[in-house]
Protein backbone atom coordinates (compact mmCIF):
# COMPACT_ATOMS: atom_id res chain seq x y z
CA UNK A 1 0.00 0.00 0.00
CA UNK A 2 1.60 3.16 -0.91
CA UNK A 3 0.30 5.58 1.42
CA UNK A 4 1.21 3.09 4.56
CA UNK A 5 4.19 3.59 6.71
CA UNK A 6 4.93 0.30 8.42
CA UNK A 7 5.06 -1.03 4.18
CA UNK A 8 7.66 1.66 3.57
CA UNK A 9 9.85 0.74 6.62
CA UNK A 10 9.73 -2.86 5.37
CA UNK A 11 10.17 -2.43 1.54
CA UNK A 12 13.85 -0.36 2.71
CA UNK A 13 12.46 2.78 2.25
CA UNK A 14 13.98 4.62 5.24
CA UNK A 15 17.10 2.82 5.00
CA UNK A 16 15.66 1.15 9.20
CA UNK A 17 17.89 -0.97 10.72
CA UNK A 18 15.78 -4.59 10.83
CA UNK A 19 16.91 -6.75 14.07
CA UNK A 20 15.26 -9.55 12.00
CA UNK A 21 14.22 -9.74 8.43
CA UNK A 22 13.11 -12.54 6.53
CA UNK A 23 10.98 -13.23 2.90
CA UNK A 24 8.00 -12.41 4.78
CA UNK A 25 8.91 -10.12 7.97
CA UNK A 26 10.67 -7.56 9.45
CA UNK A 27 11.85 -6.65 12.89
CA UNK A 28 12.62 -2.79 14.01
CA UNK A 29 12.34 -1.05 17.20
CA UNK A 30 9.68 1.32 17.47
CA UNK A 31 10.22 4.91 17.05
CA UNK A 32 8.38 5.99 20.24
CA UNK A 33 9.27 3.48 22.65
CA UNK A 34 7.13 2.77 26.10
CA UNK A 35 10.41 0.45 27.35
CA UNK A 36 14.00 -0.08 27.59
CA UNK A 37 13.19 -2.74 24.87
CA UNK A 38 9.95 -1.84 22.26
CA UNK A 39 10.47 -3.49 18.29
CA UNK A 40 7.72 -4.05 16.30
CA UNK A 41 7.14 -7.52 14.04
CA UNK A 42 5.42 -6.46 10.89
CA UNK A 43 4.91 -8.53 7.87
CA UNK A 44 6.07 -7.32 4.14
CA UNK A 45 2.59 -8.15 2.92
CA UNK A 46 0.09 -5.08 3.80
CA UNK A 47 -2.40 -6.53 6.34
CA UNK A 48 -4.68 -4.21 8.32
CA UNK A 49 -4.85 -6.33 11.73
CA UNK A 50 -5.09 -9.57 12.90
CA UNK A 51 -8.39 -9.42 11.64
CA UNK A 52 -7.31 -9.78 8.22
CA UNK A 53 -4.77 -12.13 8.69
CA UNK A 54 -5.89 -15.46 7.42
CA UNK A 55 -2.57 -17.13 6.12
CA UNK A 56 -1.56 -20.03 8.89
CA UNK A 57 2.20 -19.67 7.38
CA UNK A 58 2.50 -15.93 7.85
CA UNK A 59 1.31 -16.61 11.37
CA UNK A 60 4.38 -18.64 12.00
CA UNK A 61 6.87 -16.29 10.27
CA UNK A 62 5.61 -13.79 12.40
CA UNK A 63 6.06 -15.75 15.61
CA UNK A 64 9.14 -17.03 14.48
CA UNK A 65 10.84 -13.33 13.46
CA UNK A 66 9.91 -12.14 17.20
CA UNK A 67 11.36 -15.03 18.98
CA UNK A 68 14.48 -15.27 16.26
CA UNK A 69 14.87 -11.34 17.67
CA UNK A 70 14.69 -12.07 21.38
CA UNK A 71 16.96 -14.56 20.53
CA UNK A 72 19.35 -11.98 19.08
CA UNK A 73 19.48 -9.63 21.42
CA UNK A 74 19.30 -12.31 24.15
CA UNK A 75 15.54 -11.21 25.25
CA UNK A 76 14.55 -13.45 28.16
CA UNK A 77 11.68 -11.92 29.84
CA UNK A 78 9.04 -9.64 27.22
CA UNK A 79 5.26 -9.17 26.58
CA UNK A 80 3.78 -9.19 22.73
CA UNK A 81 1.22 -7.06 22.18
CA UNK A 82 -0.96 -7.19 19.17
CA UNK A 83 -4.11 -4.10 19.28
CA UNK A 84 -6.87 -4.97 16.78
CA UNK A 85 -8.52 -1.98 16.48
CA UNK A 86 -9.24 1.95 17.54
CA UNK A 87 -10.85 1.08 20.91
CA UNK A 88 -8.16 -0.92 22.26
CA UNK A 89 -5.45 1.48 20.98
CA UNK A 90 -4.13 0.66 16.86
CA UNK A 91 -2.86 3.86 15.58
CA UNK A 92 -1.19 2.06 12.47
CA UNK A 93 -3.07 -0.28 10.24
CA UNK A 94 -0.43 -2.57 9.12
CA UNK A 95 -0.52 -5.79 11.64
CA UNK A 96 2.26 -5.43 13.79
CA UNK A 97 3.24 -7.55 16.75
CA UNK A 98 4.56 -5.47 19.88
CA UNK A 99 7.64 -6.27 21.59
CA UNK A 100 8.14 -4.99 25.01
CA UNK A 101 10.85 -5.91 27.57
CA UNK A 102 13.80 -4.23 29.70
CA UNK A 103 11.25 -3.25 33.05
CA UNK A 104 8.33 -4.28 34.76
CA UNK A 105 5.37 -4.03 33.04
CA UNK A 106 1.59 -4.32 35.17
CA UNK A 107 -0.98 -6.48 34.28
CA UNK A 108 -3.52 -6.34 33.65
CA UNK A 109 -3.08 -3.65 31.07
CA UNK A 110 -4.72 -0.01 31.00
P1 LIG B 1 -0.33 0.58 17.56
O1 LIG B 1 -0.82 1.67 18.48
O2 LIG B 1 -0.92 0.72 16.18
O3 LIG B 1 -0.49 -0.80 18.13
O4 LIG B 1 1.22 0.76 17.46
C1 LIG B 1 1.84 1.56 16.51
C2 LIG B 1 3.27 1.72 16.93
O5 LIG B 1 4.02 2.16 15.83
C3 LIG B 1 3.47 2.78 18.04
O6 LIG B 1 4.13 2.16 19.15
C4 LIG B 1 4.33 3.84 17.37
O7 LIG B 1 5.27 4.41 18.24
C5 LIG B 1 4.99 3.08 16.23
N1 LIG B 1 5.30 3.88 15.06
C6 LIG B 1 4.48 4.77 14.43
N2 LIG B 1 5.10 5.31 13.38
C7 LIG B 1 6.34 4.77 13.33
C8 LIG B 1 7.47 4.94 12.46
O8 LIG B 1 7.44 5.71 11.51
N3 LIG B 1 8.57 4.19 12.74
C9 LIG B 1 8.62 3.31 13.77
N4 LIG B 1 9.75 2.64 13.94
N5 LIG B 1 7.59 3.12 14.61
C10 LIG B 1 6.47 3.85 14.40
ZN1 LIG C 1 1.14 -1.39 5.02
Amino acid sequence: MTDCIFCKIANGEFNTEFIYEDDNVVVFKDINPVAPVHLLAVPKKHIESLNGLNDKELITDLFFAVKQACKKLNIKEFRTVINTGKSVGQEVFHLHIHIISGRPLNWPPG
